[in-house]
């Protein structure tokens, strides 16, 4: 038998020591001192001086009386991947008029290899260009001619250059893909936008940032996020490829924030594919460590706010209600076999008639597999749903991610295609509360957004530029403040180690100039940290306050 050694038992030591004019531990606590040592929180305490006997030589006193500290948020849907690779792209989300988006695209041309791709960032919106309208694929020609220019707007949608269409190999007598279509001018040719299916039709022929490239992204990206508050991230859709990078960037301590990704499974693929590339994947849901770790598989349903599946037509079209991606048959054979697999899913449907579906077939799901845990079978963002829709998903047990800056991002476009009445319902979160329903807040902005603008989105129910919507579905903000730390916890199968201040869970906080509980909610949206620290290391501190 080798001897044994041990370390010699010291008393606690503390690395930080933190103490503020309030710590909301969410879970109904208010301290006054908290203690941090390696990556967790260690000794909690209503006195601001009541862990002073652990503090050591080594320790990092902050005194921040005017602080008020919360846990980090937990954001429960976002694409930090797409966010992080848009730093690497041409940034047209900064262009605030056509002629600039139109001029950044013409000056990265110049600077390409003749004919090469151009791509530009997805988290622009036509709303923040002075014209309020999209490109067209006449001055995407004019400004890079030759070039494919692949201008992704979100997940769902895109326009394209001539040679972009010329490269994916589609004419004007194209047909449209599967859940998706390609734009035609009146006189029958291709206008150059492209929705749901088609964007990947195209998407596919563009080459893509290397994987060394996309972990510097990441850096970049998940620093970004820190800086507003944020600790983890549940990334909302990812490729195989892109954990590659993810566990590039996680190795190499790139990672500000914590990632817990969904790997796409996609509608294009046969229920045959799916099953293979389910198959394939190995590991399970949960696989990884505290900074990077697998949450599930992600579907989609129907489209955006465009696209989106509706039991009523759009009020714009009274010929389209949108469409479904999956035949539910299908689908619901590709997820019992997940499931079975110890996969978690969590499904895109934005339109009523997709959460129905959706509905459907997760219950013929667990119809097959038996009762599942919490959080196993979730519905990603249900912005449209009925009453009898949400007495289904709470029966179910059917958790469901929601997004308010959805709203404030696009309530002009909403009031426009779905009408006021429907615009004003959009992610009653009041009401699915009052149903006893598992919920988790979220962002599915595609850029860095502060937390606490969606906080007082929650709160108000105000908009960016479509002025508040629905002021009957305002929460209090401790209840949005618990959806977006302890709520997403719980999506995560982490309550145990996060969205809590409280001794054995980690250490993801961040601090404010202000007490968010007791501010006026007018102030709430453009609060910003003084500090945020995760895993017990500062990962935003502009200040200094967390430097020894
Ligand atoms: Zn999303």
């Amino acid at each position: 038998m080798p001897p044994v050694t041990r370390e010699p038992t010291e008393p606690l030591r503390l690395d930080y020591l933190i103490r503020a004019g309030g710590i909301h531990s969410m879970t109904g606590e208010t301290y006054r001192s908290v203690g941090l040592r390696g990556p967790g929180i260690v000794a909690v305490s209503g006195e601001p001086d009541g862990l002073d006997d652990l503090a050591g030589g080594g320790t990092v006193v902050v005194d921040a009386g005017d602080l008020t500290v919360l846990p980090a948020f937990a954001d429960s849907h976002e694409h930090l991947m797409e966010a992080s690779r848009n730093t690497l792209l041409v940034p047209v989300d900064q262009a605030k008029s056509v002629a600039e988006f139109t001029g950044m695209v013409a000056a990265a041309a110049r600077d390409a290899a003749p004919g090469a791709w151009i791509r530009t960032s997805m988290a622009w919106h036509e709303s923040n260009l002075a014209e309020n309208r999209l490109p067209t694929i006449a001055e995407l020609d004019a400004a890079a001619p030759g070039h494919p220019v692949l201008a992704r707007r979100g997940g769902h949608f895109a326009v394209v250059s001539t040679a972009a269409l010329s490269a994916a190999g589609i004419g004007p007598d194209t047909p449209d893909p599967a859940g998706g279509k390609f734009g035609h001018l009146p006189d029958g040719g291709l206008d150059g936008t492209l929705e749901g299916g088609a964007v990947y039709q195209v998407a596919g022929f563009a080459p893509d940032v290397t994987r060394a490239q996309l972990a510097d992204g990441l850096a970049r990206g998940s620093a970004a996020y820190a800086a507003l508050g944020v600790g983890t991230i549940r990334e909302a859709m990812i490729n195989t490829d892109e954990l590659l990078a993810y566990q590039d960037a996680a190795e190499q301590g790139k990672l500000s924030v914590r990632a817990r990704p969904m790997i796409r499974v996609g509608n294009e693929l046969t229920g045959d594919q799916a099953l293979a590339l389910v198959d394939g994947l190995g590991a399970r849901s949960g696989f990884g460590d505290d900074w990077l770790r697998i949450w599930g598989l992600k579907f989609v349903m129907d489209g955006g706010v465009e696209g989106g599946a509706l039991e009523q037509p759009y009020t714009d079209d009274p010929h389209n209600s949108g469409h479904l991606n999956w035949d539910p048959a299908v689908m619901t054979r590709v997820c019992v076999d997940a499931v079975r697999r110890g996969w978690r899913i969590g499904t895109h449907a934005v339109g009523d008639r997709a959460v129905r579906t959706l509905l459907d077939v997760y219950e013929a799901v667990v119809k097959e597999t038996g009762p599942v845990p919490p959080w196993t079978l979730v519905i990603e963002h249900a912005l449209l749903s009925d009453p009898a829709q949400r007495e289904r998903a709470v029966r179910g047990g059917f958790g469901v991610t929601v997004q308010h800056p959805l709203l404030w991002n696009m309530g002009s476009e909403m009031l426009a295609t779905w009408g006021p009445e429907r615009t004003r319902q959009v992610n009653p979160i009041d009401d699915w509360l009052a149903l006893g329903a598992s919920l988790a807040a979220g962002t599915d902005i595609v850029r860095p957004f502060n937390p606490m603008t969606n906080v007082w989105g929650m709160v108000t129910r105000g908009t960016k530029a479509a002025g508040v919507q629905g002021p009957e579905h305002a929460i209090d903000v401790a209840t949005a403040l618990g959806l977006y730390t302890m709520g997403t916890a719980a999506l995560n199968h982490e309550q145990d180690r996060l969205g809590s201040i409280t001794p054995g869970k980690l250490a993801d906080l961040v601090a404010y100039p202000a007490d968010p509980l007791a501010a006026d909610s007018g102030d709430l949206a453009e609060l910003t940290p003084a500090f945020t620290i995760v895993g017990g290391k500062p990962v935003h501190d502009p200040g200094g306050l967390l430097a020894s």
